[in-house]
């Protein structure tokens, strides 16, 4: 029954599934080995705080948005996993093969109402905000003004959009506590399937991690802002919501996110208990010594005294 609902991923069930989900836009940086680490302690971590138990870590490449991937980051970034010991408990997932479900999702998400075919471009969306005294951009993004929410008038869908309720959505996350996002005002009606056909990602990662089974996510705090966006395609499509913790960020010189733009260099990992200490410092673990099996057993211990 599983594998059916699930669109063709099957495996044993286990209590606890977490994942790393990097984009293949490049190799991993220094930021996204502390996503990779922190979501695979917690796995482990589980395990020992609920003996018997069993969890799995997998890997889903978030190649959903083609044409910013480099062809053969995926190959480098399961290397470089694989030389720090962060291994998938099951055969990576491409997103890029897993359109059918995102369609099926969209097209459930029609049928009640819960998203509409639009048909404007940025220029329509700039012009019209333009014209009314719209609340500014938010992170270099238009906040859609809700034009085609009532029909297309005749003209023909570019993109699909979800239309976000009023109400505010409210959610705890494992580290940073109680959260509040008004997506409507906040965010407004974002898009599900671009104009060039690719899905978005909040559309993607919604029906993955529902398929996949995933318990707990565990990513980097520059995510924490797309969660309430998650809950709410996860609350119209009827899918489980699983438990958010939202880690601390490698910075870049400027003070951001480190990433391709500020900086991030690909990691190399001809030292990976060097690149993991980092990592781990990042999240507050002690430094380890010894081979990257021992440093991963130690940092597990403590993982689980912290967060279990
Ligand atoms: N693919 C996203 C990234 O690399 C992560 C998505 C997620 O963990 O939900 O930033």
């Amino acid at each position: 029954m599983f594998a059916a609902r699930n669109g063709g991923l099957s495996r044993k069930i286990s209590e606890y599934v977490g994942r790393f989900a990097p984009s293949p836009t490049g190799p991993l940086h220094a930021g996204s080995l502390v996503a990779a680490l922190s979501s695979w302690l917690d796995a482990r971590a589980w395990e020992l705080s609920h003996p018997g138990a069993r969890s799995s870590w997998l890997v889903r490449m978030e190649d959903v948005d083609q044409p910013r991937c480099i062809p053969g980051a995926d190959r480098i970034i399961l290397q470089q996993l694989a030389d720090c010991g962060l291994v998938s408990d099951e055969p990576p997932v491409w997103q890029s093969q897993r359109t059918d479900r995102y369609q099926a999702a969209l097209e459930r998400l029609l049928a009640r109402g819960a998203a509409y075919p639009c048909a404007c471009s940025r220029k329509d969306v700039a012009q019209a905000l333009a014209a009314t005294r719209a609340p500014r951009p938010r992170h270099g993004e238009l906040i859609y003004p809700g034009t085609c929410r009532h029909g297309l008038k005749g003209k023909s869908a570019r993109s699909w959009r979800f239309a976000t309720p009023a109400a505010a959505v409210l959610w705890t996350d494992r580290r940073l506590g109680v959260q509040q996002q008004h997506v409507n005002a906040e965010v407004g009606d974002f898009v599900l399937k671009r104009a060039d056909g690719c899905f978005a990602y909040q559309l993607a990662v919604v029906v993955d991690d529902a398929d996949q089974g995933v318990t707990h996510v565990v990513r980097g705090a520059d995510l924490a802002d797309n969660t309430p966006r998650q809950l709410l395609l996860q609350r119209a499509l009827k899918l489980p919501t699983p438990q958010y913790l939202h880690t601390p960020l490698v910075l870049g010189a400027d003070g951001e996110k480190l990433s391709k733009q500020n900086g991030a260099k690909p990691l190399h990992t001809r030292d990976p208990l060097a690149a993991l200490n980092a990592a781990a410092a990042t999240l507050g673990l002690p430094p380890a010594v010894g081979s990257v099996g021992e440093a991963l057993q130690a940092w597990v211990r403590a993982w689980a005294d912290c967060w279990r």
